[in-house]
């Protein structure tokens, strides 16, 4: 295992691609980058619940900081209710449930549930169109809770050194494309994926 915690926003960008979590990190702290398309669906949807806006409920715990430490995993969960033990992450529009969006949320799950909270129920919800989805929890699935582990593992034996990106449409959706060296639209690389 690494020494570093892994973030949780991350497993999202890393499965997206793995070069994106180091933009991602500056981004983090500079704050300079302009965020748009599928890499900004869940921090603009946390702006409530890190201002701890989003319900005045007293039981429920909005962008709180969370640590698990099976898994050493640190971030913050969105929304919990503690009365009623519902997780729930938000997102600004969901089209599809990516894995992605399933391991954020396990990883909030592990943590809440090391915490001494009973989490019984975890969902994702699509604020524009006021959609819940609700998701299996690890336990209940065990082919995601497998790959949730995997994704981890990969995270923390990843290395830049040999890593070659294969998805050019990838690239094209990616808001760190202009900084990044692993880009396929750059140079003879674009001509050689385009064929
Ligand atoms: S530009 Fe391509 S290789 Fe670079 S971070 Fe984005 S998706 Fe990954």
């Amino acid at each position: 295992m690494s020494e570093n915690p892994i973030s949780i926003s991350n497993i999202n960008d890393f499965i997206f691609c793995p070069v994106s979590i180091f933009f991602h990190s500056i981004d983090e702290e500079e704050k300079m980058i302009t965020r748009c398309s599928d890499q900004i669906n869940g921090t603009e949807s946390h702006k409530n619940s890190d201002l701890a806006t989003y319900s005045s409920k007293k039981s429920m715990l909005q962008g709180v900081s969370v640590y698990c430490e099976e898994y050493n995993l640190l971030g913050k969960i969105d929304t919990f209710d503690v009365e009623t033990g519902i997780l729930t992450e938000r997102k600004k529009k969901i089209t599809t449930i990516y894995d992605g969006y399933v391991f954020q949320v396990y990883a909030q799950y592990f943590a809440l549930s090391e915490m001494g909270y009973n989490v019984n129920e975890i969902r994702l919800y699509s604020m524009e169109d006021n959609k819940v989805y609700p998701i299996e929890n690890p336990y209940e699935n065990i082919i995601m809770f497998e790959k949730f582990k995997k994704v981890l593992d990969d995270i923390n034996t990843f290395s830049f050194n040999g890593f070659v990106q294969t998805n050019i449409l990838k690239c094209e959706r990616c808001i760190y494309e202009l900084l990044c060296s692993f880009s396929l639209l750059k140079g003879d690389v674009k001509s050689v994926y385009r064929t």
